[in-house]
């Protein structure tokens, strides 16, 4: 009988168990719909697709539209179903057999996945005592490994933790100098005072995922993106898929995008939400880190991590539950909600510490 490759036999796959509760503050979503008038727009758009013709292969339209979100033309944008699948087109260009790729942990538990799917080697490098990125021992790690793709993801999840430009900088430095390829992933970028778009260039190994899924209240449809060097994202065209992205999918990121000013109110929105959680969460027995994105990780101090998030659940409010996960032994990580679910949610954790 057949079976499957020797290492994707050995994987674990990815869960994020979902359980029916009524305050869902588990895997990062954001708490609103997209505008009405979004909404309104893509059901007469619809109208217009020809549903017997395949999509624009390019998807230009939507590549110029977040492009000028970025101050760079289409060229330097890789446009996917979901930033994930971003990660994975850049794996399957990059990595491969006989490749290697460096996260630092703990940190977003599908760059190693990917990685390993792709056939890439992984080698982890840690994380210093408050999660920040340790530049000793990155160099220490992409000196060793020479890595062909090195990741860093900021904010980081699910910690929350910010790298600063100082830090990007000095790790770009140290994997350009083994003609490696820095992937920063900002999936939270907008939560975050700033971005490493900024140091991108035509011959700077360096790109930016973004997604979305999360600040664009787009989850439901898989939509990210990458910038970086218009030769990469070349590269990257040639191995996805053709017409990897739907007709309907490229209309609803173009018209998302004329959306900017409520998007960022609602970052806004978040950012100060955010600011209020923290300051609640501080006030009770558990550890909190600072965070620039929209979930806070936290960890009870008196009472198991585990038995709280059930505790939780049993008051349906769930988290996502990192307690099991390498160094966040008994943490559990919180998404931003409305003030609504955020006032649920501390309640239901006030009696859980209990
Ligand atoms: C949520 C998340 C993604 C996103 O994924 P999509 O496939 O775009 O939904 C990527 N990276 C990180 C760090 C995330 O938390």
């Amino acid at each position: 009988m057949i079976t499957p490759r020797d290492d994707v036999a050995l994987m674990q796959g990815y869960h994020s168990p979902q359980v029916d509760v009524a305050v869902r503050l588990n895997t990062n979503e954001a708490p609103d719909a997209p505008p009405e008038a979004w909404t309104s727009a893509l059901s007469s758009a619809l109208q217009d697709i020809d549903w017997n013709r395949y999509p624009d292969r390019a998807a230009t339209e939507l590549r110029a539209a977040i492009g000028a979100l970025h101050g760079v033309g289409p060229e330097q944008i890789f446009v996917a179903n979901g930033s994930n699948e971003v990660l994975q087109t850049v794996m399957l260009t990059f990595g491969g057999s006989g490749r290697t790729a460096a996260v630092w942990e703990p940190t977003y538990a599908l760059h190693s996945h990917i990685a390993r799917i792709t056939g890439t080697a992984v080698v982890e490098g840690v994380r210093a005592e408050d999660f920040s990125t340790d530049l000793a021992e990155v160099r220490r790690v992409i000196n060793a490994a020479k890595p062909e793709v090195s990741f860093l993801c900021s904010p980081n999840n699910p910690t929350g933790v910010v790298d600063d430009e100082t830090t990007v900088r000095s790790v770009l430095e140290m994997v350009t100098a083994v003609d490696g390829l820095l992937v920063v992933d900002e999936a939270y970028g907008q939560f975050a005072p700033w971005s490493a778009d900024v140091l991108i260039g035509d011959d700077v190994p360096l790109v930016v995922t973004r997604t979305f899924s999360k600040t664009w209240s787009m989850a439901a449809s898989r939509l990210g993106y990458l910038v970086g060097p218009e030769w990469i994202v070349t590269e990257l065209d040639k191995v996805v898929l053709p017409y990897h992205l739907d007709a309907f999918k490229q209309v609803a990121g173009t018209l998302a995008l004329a959306h900017v000013d409520e998007m960022n109110e609602r970052v806004s929105r978040l950012v100060e939400e955010r600011g209020r959680l923290v300051s609640r969460l501080s006030g009770l027995n558990v550890d909190v880190w600072p965070s620039g994105a929209n979930f806070v990780l936290f960890r009870p101090r008196a009472v198991d991590g585990s038995d709280v998030w059930q505790r939780l659940v049993d008051r349906s409010v769930l988290v996502r539950n990192c307690s099991s996960w390498p160094r966040l032994e008994g943490c559990l990580r919180v998404t931003i909600g409305t003030s609504g679910e955020d006032d649920l949610f501390l309640s239901a954790l006030e009696e859980a510490l209990q």
